[in-house]
């Protein structure tokens, strides 16, 4: 029995203050349009994953303004927080969360959750007395978000699809023990396919086009950050790497400066084709500049008139919502686990 009327496509919200357009054309847009594309056929649940956010250590401190601020950069690129079937929420807002992970840790082995790559390597950079048990169990909380929506597609990258195997798992243990309490979320492969998934975006550093654009990059003067100025956008754009081939192509292995400018243009909505062929780099360069600096100008405009108010009620409505249809699901696995009594 299906407890959601409509199937589920689920995602969370990662978002913090350094985002640069790498980040912005690879996954929040992507993740805005998806939403828009499928909501009405299907219930989006978009969620900050605030839970997940101390597995490793981080400062408490700023966590509720970073909490909003994720939500607002959403509705800054777009998203359409009017839509009835868009749902936003904080999982810690819904406490079924927790509660389906303490219940699920019970029926996960040791040895499958001490297999997860992710794992490994975050607590390989932590020392072993940072290494939290949040950390090691962080599969196990990702699985319940999924699970108590009985949500069909999530929209995963590699570094999650462990994860989501994962779940696959448990869920079809549960019901090979329980009965049908779960809906097994799709494999990766079909999770791939529903989406679309364009595995190849990766805008590249303008310095060093051999390697992607990153938040962590130590001088940030090939990263355009979203909260740039226009001045140092486009120094930045104008002083992107070329080639000294002298002419205009998109050949990635050849000339992935020139062919980085040319994807900036297009995915913000400019003519690439036009520049094409061309025996200079300056009119490419100054086009892109001036798309990025016209970008820039409305997305923080965009930001700044974000109605926090309005932001904050619709978390609230959509919390309440995902309340009542995570604890149904709850209840379900309380009384299968014999917590509760059956009806
Ligand atoms: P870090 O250097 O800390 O890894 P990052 O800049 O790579 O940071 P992430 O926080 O790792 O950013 O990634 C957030 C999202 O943005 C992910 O979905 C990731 O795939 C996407 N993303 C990151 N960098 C790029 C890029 N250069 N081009 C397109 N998408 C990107
Ligand atoms: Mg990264």
């Amino acid at each position: 029995m299906l407890l959601m009327s409509k199937p589920v496509i689920l995602t969370g919200l990662r978002a913090n203050n350094d985002l640069h357009i790498g980040n912005y054309l690879g996954a929040l847009l992507p993740m805005v349009d998806m939403a828009h594309k499928h909501a009405g056929e299907y219930q989006i649940n978009l969620f900050v994953p605030d839970l997940h956010s101390f597995t490793t250590p981080i400062d408490h401190s700023q966590l509720q303004n970073q909490i909003l601020q994720n939500i607002k950069v959403f509705a800054a690129a777009g998203l359409d927080i009017a839509n009835d079937n868009i749902h936003i929420y904080r999982q810690s807002y819904v406490p079924a969360h927790s509660e389906l992970a303490w219940i699920l840790d019970c029926f996960a082995g040791f040895g499958e959750v001490s297999r997860m790559t992710q794992f490994k390597d975050k607590s390989a950079k932590l020392g072993d007395d940072r290494i939290s048990v949040g950390l090691f169990n962080y599969p196990v909380l990702m699985a319940a978000d999924i699970l108590l929506y009985d949500a069909t597609y999530v929209p995963v990258g590699d570094d999650q699809t462990q994860h989501l195997e994962f779940t696959r798992d448990i869920a079809g243990r549960m019901n090979a023990k329980f009965g049908e309490l779960f809906v097994v979320p799709k494999p990766v492969k079909e999770q791939h396919e529903f989406f679309g998934k364009d595995q190849g975006l990766r805008i590249r550093d303008l310095i060093d086009p051999t390697k992607k654009m990153s938040k962590s990059d130590e001088t940030g003067r090939g990263v355009i950050f979203l909260s740039d100025s226009l001045e140092d956008a486009k120094k930045k754009i104008m002083g992107a790497t070329t080639d000294s081939l002298g002419k205009v192509n998109y050949d990635y292995d050849q000339q992935p400066g020139v062919s980085n400018l040319l994807d900036i243009l297009k995915l913000l909505g400019g003519n690439s084709d036009e520049f094409i062929g061309l025996e200079q780099y300056g009119p490419l360069k100054t086009a892109v500049a001036e798309k990025v600096a016209s970008f820039l100008t409305a997305f923080q405009s965009n930001l700044a008139g974000v109605n926090e108010q309005q932001l904050i009620a619709k978390l609230e409505s959509s919390e309440s919502v995902m309340n009542e249809q995570a604890n149904k699901t709850l209840y379900k696995v309380q009384q299968a686990v014999g917590l509760r009594p059956k009806a």
